[in-house]
């Protein structure tokens, strides 16, 4: 009989994961993948697409065609419950599918009750539907131009959009020659600019501060939001930013259904792994990627979360790949790498320039550490999009 291996989820984490297991058993396994969408999303583009320099089609594809070709199945659904005793989800079609290996990759939701009036008030970029209105709201904003906030709030982690989305708003301003008329406000729980989440890196914040200057934004640092209102964001602190047009990135908390499931997620709905990436409790569910928990190693003045990016996610499910399959083969799951200990590798686009990010570890301490800016990193982000939509699509999750 053969092993059967059950991916939840079909972005970045769970198509490496589901791909690379089958490709590490040369076939000789029944690899299912289940997930709440059917599109592969590219979510670091969705930080163009308010803007008009994306739509939906061109960072999404079917995934069913190809894990298809690569002899894994599909199923276009939702997991609603997990009994880990019992080796078997339950999705809300009302299928129960049994396995022998389970990889969760079901990646984040918005926190959105963050702030008072972060629903109804602002506007995000972190889900594709969000940056749909978020496009809406930004045409809105061109015919009725005013002041911009701009906002990472308490427990974000995903500190690179934001800074993206900031300085590509500057760069539509500039554009549309209203960078002079409009107030761009930069809101950040970092407890310095270029934290990013990561504890920061040398130079970063005199990097990042030299790149809000020349472009004449302006930064709350280490501060969260109280609430926000129509046409305002009042911080912490008391202070009022008024606004006609706002982005803010909330914190990210994992699925509904894994708050339940045994007592696998934190309170933030984040599955505990060790070093495999095997859970904390089951030596056959592994977690990877942004659905993996991760504990910062220190206290911030204002919360911050960690970033899971792209790399550490396709890095996580290699890893639960290789160790799934050595536990088929009757050997020890021996591949492990903690995320700290993962490379950071990252392009900060910035409109029409940009960083670079490379550091030997993902958190400190840290041997070396380097930002590279300038508009070359513009271009790398536009050809990694192009290369890893393609990689993606075609199955080819062994390559760099
Ligand atoms: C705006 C933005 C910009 C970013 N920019 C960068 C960047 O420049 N560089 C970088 O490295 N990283 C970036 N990231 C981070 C990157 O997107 C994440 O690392 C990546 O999405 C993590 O992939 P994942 O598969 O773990 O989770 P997700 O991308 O969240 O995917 C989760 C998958 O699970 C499915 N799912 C959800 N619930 C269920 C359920 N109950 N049952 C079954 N399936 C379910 C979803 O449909 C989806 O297929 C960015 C993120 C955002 C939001």
């Amino acid at each position: 009989m053969r092993k059967k291996v059950v991916v939840l989820g079909a972005n970045f984490a769970g198509m490496t994961a589901a791909l690379a297991v089958r490709h590490e058993l040369h076939g000789d396994v029944d690899v299912r993948v289940v997930s709440a969408s059917d599109h592969f999303l590219f979510n670091p583009s969705l930080i163009w697409l308010p803007f008009g320099k994306r739509d939906s089609n061109d960072i999404t594809f079917l995934v069913e065609p190809t894990l298809y070709h690569r002899g894994i199945e599909f199923i276009h659904a939702a997991a609603t419950k997990l009994d880990p005793v019992a080796k078997k989800v339950t999705t809300d079609d009302g299928r129960e599918l049994r396995y022998d290996y389970l990889v969760i990759a079901t990646g984040y939701r918005n926190k959105n009750d963050v702030v008072p009036g972060f629903r109804e008030n602002a506007n995000t970029i972190t889900t594709l539907p969000a940056a749909e209105r978020t496009a809406v709201a930004w045409r809105r904003f061109l015919d009725h131009p005013g002041d911009i906030v701009v906002a990472a709030s308490q427990g974000a982690g995903c500190f690179g959009a934001a800074y993206e989305f900031l300085f590509n708003t500057a760069h539509q301003l500039r554009k549309a020659g209203l960078h002079k008329q409009v107030k761009l406000t930069y809101v950040t729980s970092e407890p310095f600019l270029g934290h990013f989440g990561i504890g920061g890196l040398p130079h970063g914040e005199k990097l990042l501060g030299t790149f809000l200057k020349k472009e004449g934004i302006d930064a709350r640092v280490s501060v969260g939001i109280d609430h926000i209102d129509q046409g305002a964001m009042v911080l912490a602190d008391g202070e009022k930013l008024p606004f006609r047009f706002s982005m803010v990135v909330p914190p990210f908390l994992g699925q509904r259904y894994l708050s339940a499931a045994n007592g696998l997620a934190d309170e933030k709905g984040f599955v505990a792994v060790r070093d495999t990436y095997q859970t904390e409790k089951y030596d056959d569910i592994y977690a990877v990627g942004v659905a993996a928990a991760v504990e910062a190693p220190w206290h911030t003045p204002t919360p911050v979360g960690v970033p899971k990016t792209g790399f550490p996610t396709e890095t996580m499910a290699h890893i639960a790949a290789a160790n799934i399959a050595a536990q088929i083969r009757g050997e020890q799951p021996a591949h492990e790498k903690a995320f700290g200990d993962i490379r950071a590798v990252c392009v900060l686009d910035a409109g029409n320039n940009g960083v670079v990010i490379l550091a030997d570890k993902m958190l400190p301490p840290r041997k070396h550490g380097v930002l590279i800016p300038g508009p070359q990193a513009h271009l790398m982000k536009l050809g990694f999009e192009k290369y890893f939509l393609w990689k993606m699509q075609h199955g080819y999750v062994q390559l760099p």
